[in-house]
């Protein structure tokens, strides 16, 4: 009898002791990323994120410490920063700075979004790359992790601007891309036209009609169907999975969407189909709230099509309303809600009152949405939590259909595309799910999301020695 309580204490200990260590180790790790990137916030938070949820990982798998796996992840491969200028419409030069980070390539060309923001520097840029090392490697297709842009503002630009920059950006990043080396696409600020202007000046400048270089394209020159509706109608698919599981569904739910650009439109789209009402949407200056349901077509008439402020719907709408300011959206009881827009749009008191007004499930359409405070609320507080990496992997996973379309020089129908996109949103579900069970966090798609994705590339890096 005390031989074997002896046993289980020293046991006890011994385990105590192991997982003490592997959470210095992981904590060292995340210290040296913030020293070398300092200052760059949201970076560290993204490591700090993916990192911390590895440690079950680590504990199985100590020959990913030997190979020091994770000082070399969270070092980008390569940083690419440079100087745009370009002549605005009254002759003035303006200067602005772009990005390229190749993160990781260990599973395929890099291949992320470049996104024009005012607010984009070498932080964004690095948290988005990262994030995309593992969202790319749960999509099951062969692409490596990298992201970029530039603080140039697309907003009141006129379409030769807007031109002007892209071609100017394009000169400095030609050298830096190719179909079989990095595959950039669009993200905040970046849509069709972008892509178009970026595209033609790539053709141009290597006198190469290489189609998978970008994707995103315009249909009538190498574009995939169902590319601009993926990451939205993907986030749906995804949550709608992860309803089922917990033996809900989407039928009448009241749902609020962040954001009414490329992403948020297509979410709402799909979830309205799919029998739940959108009750609220917003831009960076308001939201809107029309209670009977959000006209979509509405929507994208005043954003994609006139590229007004979404104040214009509560002018066009009987019975919607508008209220100004960015976070207000998240005081409304809602069943659903979807943060479309950009990161750390819920902290933990837009979390707070998500919960106190029982919402059921959030699905993260934009990147990094959550502060970690809020992951950390919403989950104890057994919120359904879909996370960025996962959920919003349709649109990467659909640009990697388009480049395998264009490698055969050939198109599918929308509903091929639509098809195969759905058959990736549910494998990554039962990838996150089997991940988080047989890592002892059954129910965290977050921890889940992180540990299936990162899995692939660490075995991947493995194989392929010290490089
Ligand atoms: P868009 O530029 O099409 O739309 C962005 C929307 O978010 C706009 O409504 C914009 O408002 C709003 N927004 C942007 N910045 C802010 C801010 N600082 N505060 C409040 N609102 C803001 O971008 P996408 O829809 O393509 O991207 C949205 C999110 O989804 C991003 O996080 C992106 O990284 C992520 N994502 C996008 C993918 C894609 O395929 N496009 C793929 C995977 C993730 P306003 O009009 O006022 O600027």
């Amino acid at each position: 009898m005390i031989a074997n309580i002896k046993e289980t204490v020293s046991s006890f200990v011994e385990d105590t002791t192991r997982k003490l260590s592997l959470a210095q180790y992981v904590n060292g790790v995340i210290e040296e990323v913030k020293k070398r990137n300092k200052g760059d916030e949201e970076f560290h938070q993204a490591v700090e994120e993916v990192l911390k949820s590895l440690e079950p990982v680590l504990d199985k798998h100590p020959e990913y410490i030997e190979e020091r796996i994770l000082e070399r992840l969270v070092e980008p491969e390569r940083q690419i920063m440079f100087r745009v200028p370009w002549v605005d419409d009254n002759g003035d030069i303006q200067v602005n700075r772009g990005y390229r980070i190749q993160f990781n390539s260990a599973i395929g060309p890099y291949k992320g979004g470049l996104r024009f923001h005012p607010s984009v520097n070498a932080s964004i840029v690095k948290f988005l790359g990262f994030e995309q090392i593992f969202k790319n490697s749960l999509t099951g297709l062969p692409i490596g992790g990298g992201k970029g842009g530039s603080d140039f503002d697309p907003k009141g630009k006129s379409d030769r601007e807007i031109m002007r920059f892209c071609q100017s950006f394009m000169a400095e990043l030609q050298q830096h891309i190719g179909p079989d080396v990095d595959v950039p696409a669009g993200d905040i600020g970046v849509g069709g036209r972008e892509i178009g202007y970026l595209f033609g000046q790539y053709k141009k400048l290597r006198n190469a009609n290489e189609s998978g270089v970008l994707t995103g394209k315009g249909l009538n020159y190498g574009g995939s169907l169902a590319r601009v509706e993926a990451t939205g109608y993907g986030l749906i698919y995804f949550v709608d999975e992860m309803l089922k599981e917990h033996n809900h569904d989407l039928r009448c739910k009241k749902v609020v969407i962040s954001g009414s650009g490329n992403v948020a439109i297509y979410a709402a789209e799909k979830v309205q189909e799919l029998g739940a009402c959108v009750i609220a949407m917003s831009d960076s200056n308001g939201y809107i709230v029309d209670e009977e349901g959000i006209d979509v077509e509405l929507v994208k008439q005043i954003k994609e099509v006139e590229r007004k402020r979404i104040k214009e719907y509560a002018k066009r709408k009987a019975g919607a309303y508008y209220f100004e300011g960015q976070k207000g959206i998240w005081s409304l009881k809602c069943d659903i809600a979807l943060p479309c827009a950009t990161q750390n749009d819920i902290s933990l008191e837009e979390a707070k009152l998500l919960v106190e007004n029982n919402v059921i499930a959030i699905g993260e359409g934009a990147n990094m949405p959550c502060t970690n405070e809020a992951v950390n609320y919403l989950l104890e507080n057994n919120v359904l939590l879909a996370p960025a990496k996962a959920a919003n992997a349709g649109g990467v996973a659909t640009s990697a259909l388009e480049m395998a379309q264009n490698s055969m020089r050939l198109s599918w129908t929308f509903e091929e595309v639509d098809a195969k996109l759905k058959e990736i949103m549910i494998n990554i579900f039962n990838a996150s799910k089997e991940a988080a069970k047989e890592y002892g966090s059954e129910g965290n798609y977050v921890v889940g999301a992180n540990i299936a994705g990162f899995l692939k590339v660490a075995d991947a890096m493995m194989s392929q020695g010290i490089i």
